[in-house]
C-alpha cells in the first residue's frame, strides 16, 4: 500500500519590509519550532556538559546531532533501538541530524573552518571527478559518483559514505528533521571544482530523496518515522552563477511517486562553504530563489554578529558549536561582546555575567565564582559556562524573532550592534 506522508508544515506569520526576513513556526512531532531558531549542536547525542533538563530549561528550541558521529559511536542500531535519537538521550524535543557529509570531508572533530580549509584546498588541485584529499596527516577521503571512502578519525578503519547509506542511517538515528548527503568544498576551491562538487551534490540529492522516499514503505518503528522531513543543501562556494543554479535546481528537485505525486525537499540547508565577509551576499542569491514557503536551515553558521544578516537575507535556522565551544574554555558572551572570564579583573567581581541574563548561572553566580571554577580547572566550569552562552544566542535568536513579530527588528539590530563588540 502507498503511504502518505504527512510531511512537515511551516507558517510564515510575518515578512520583513525591503528584506527576505520573515518569522514562522514550523511544526514537527516533537513540538513547533519557532523561527528565526538557534539549532543547539548535541554532535554525540549530548549537547556538551548538559542535562537534556537544562537544555530544556536554557530554551533550546532544537538538538543537532552528527550522523558521521553517531554512526562511529555507538553505531545506529544502538540508537535505533533506544527509540531513536531524542528518547536515547532524554529529549522529548526536536531533533536534526546533518548528513554526516561535511565530517566525512573535514574529519569532523574539533578542527573547525582552517583545517576544512586546508582540505579542500588540497582538494581542489586534483581537480577531478575522483579525489584524494588529504583530510589531516596520514588520513584520506577518497570522492567517487557512488560516495565518498574515509578513515574513521577514531581508529584509521575504512567506511563509505554514500547518499543511501546516509540516509538510511538517519532514518535508523530518527531525527525529526534530517539532510540530503552533499560534498562540502573549501571557499577557496576554484570554479570548475566548485561546479564539479556541486552537481554530484545535485545527483547525490537526487538519490537521497529517492532513499528518503522508499525508506518510508518499510517498517514503521519510530513514532516520528511518517513525519521525517527532509532537507536538500544548496551548495556553489562564492561563485554567484553556481550558488544560483544550485537553488534552482535543489529548490525544483522532485521525484514522481508511483501514484503519479509528486514530492520535493521538505526544506533547505545552504552549505557554508564561503568566506564569512560572502554570507550575506550568497544568501541573498540563494533565498531569492529558493521556494519562499520552505523553511532555510544556515548551516554551521551562528556568531552574534553573523545571526542578524542571515535573518535578514532569508534564513529560519542557524547551529553553530560557537556558544558551547567557546563556554568550555572559558568565553562568554555578553551584551559588549566576549570575555575571557579568567582574565584576572574577574576574580574580585561580584556580580553576574551579564546583569541583565536571565539564566540559571547569572541568577545563582558571580564572575569571581566562575573565574574560580575556570582557573582551578572544576568540571562545572563547563556547565555553567555552557548554560550562560547557550542561552544567551538562544535567546538573542528569540527576541530577534519576536521583534519581526513586532516590527521593530531595524531598531533591535542597531541598538544591539552599537553596543556589541566582536
Ligand atoms: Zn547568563
Amino acid at each position: 500500500m502507498h503511504h502518505i506522508l504527512k510531511g512537515m508544515r511551516f507558517a510564515i506569520q510575518k515578512r520583513m519590509k525591503n528584506t527576505l526576513g520573515r518569522a514562522g513556526a514550523l511544526e514537527t512531532a516533537h513540538g513547533v519550532i519557532e523561527t528565526p531558531a538557534f539549532v543547539a549542536v548535541g554532535t554525540k547525542a549530548t549537547v556538551k556538559a548538559l542535562t537534556s533538563e537544562q537544555i530544556k530549561e536554557i530554551g533550546v528550541p532544537v538538538v543537532f546531532g552528527n550522523t558521521y558521529h553517531l554512526y562511529l559511536e555507538p553505531g545506529e542500531t544502538v540508537i535505533k533501538k533506544a527509540g531513536g535519537l531524542g528518547k536515547f538521550m532524554g529529549w522529548s524535543g526536536p531533533t536534526m541530524t546533518d548528513s554526516g557529509g561535511f565530517q566525512v570531508f573535514s574529519l569532523g572533530a574539533a578542527y573547525g573552518k582552517t583545517e576544512r580549509s586546508k582540505i579542500a584546498t588540497h582538494l581542489q588541485h586534483t581537480n577531478k571527478l575522483e579525489n584524494v584529499g588529504m583530510l589531516s596527516e596520514g588520513v584520506l577521503a577518497k570522492i567517487d559518483e557512488g560516495g565518498v571512502t574515509f578513515k574513521s578519525y577514531k581508529d584509521g578503519s575504512t567506511h563509505r559514505f554514500t547518499p543511501e547509506r546516509s540516509i538510511e542511517i538517519q532514518h535508523a538515528i530518527g531525527a525529526d528533521i534530517i539532510f540530503a548527503f552533499d560534498e562540502c568544498t573549501s571557499p577557496e576551491a576554484p570554479l570548475q571544482y566548485q561546479r564539479e562538487a556541486m552537481e554530484r551534490t545535485h545527483r547525490w540529492a537526487e538519490r537521497s530523496l529517492r532513499e528518503h522516499r522508499r525508506l518510508f514503505s518499510n517498517s514503521h518503528e519510530l513514532e516520528n518515522k511518517d513525519t521525517q522531513t527532509l532537507f536538500g543543501i544548496v551548495q556553489g562556494g562564492r561563485f554567484e552563477k553556481l550558488r544560483k543554479e544550485s537553488a534552482r535546481v535543489i529548490g525544483k528537485m522532485e521525484l514522481v511517486q508511483p501514484d503519479g505525486s509528486r514530492c520535493g525537499f521538505d526544506g533547505f540547508g545552504i552549505g557554508g562553504s564561503f568566506e564569512k565577509e560572502d554570507i550575506d551576499t550568497v544568501l541573498d542569491w540563494v533565498n531569492s530563489i529558493l521556494p519562499e514557503e520552505k523553511p532555510r536551515h544556515l548551516l554551521g553558521i551562528g556568531e552574534p554578529l553573523d545571526l542578524f544578516g542571515a535573518v535578514e537575507n532569508g534564513c529560519d535556522l542557524f547551529d553553530c558549536v560557537a556558544p558551547t565551544r567557546r563556554a568550555r574554555n572559558g568565553s562568554l558572551y555578553t551584551s559588549r561582546g566576549l570575555i575571557a572570564i579568567e582574565n584576572a579583573r574577574y576574580k574580585n567581581d561580584f556580580t553576574p555575567i551579564e546583569t541583565s541574563c536571565g539564566c540559571y548561572t547569572c541568577k545563582h553566580f558571580t564572575r569571581a565564582y566562575l573565574s574560580h571554577l575556570f582557573r582551578s580547572k572544576e568540571i562545572l566550569s563547563n556547565t555553567l559556562a555552557s548554560i550562560h552562552n547557550l542561552y544567551f544566542i538562544i535567546h538573542l535568536v528569540r527576541r530577534i524573532q519576536e521583534t519581526i513579530l513586532e516590527g521593530n527588528f531595524a531598531r533591535f539590530k542597531e541598538d544591539f550592534l552599537s553596543g556589541y563588540q566582536g
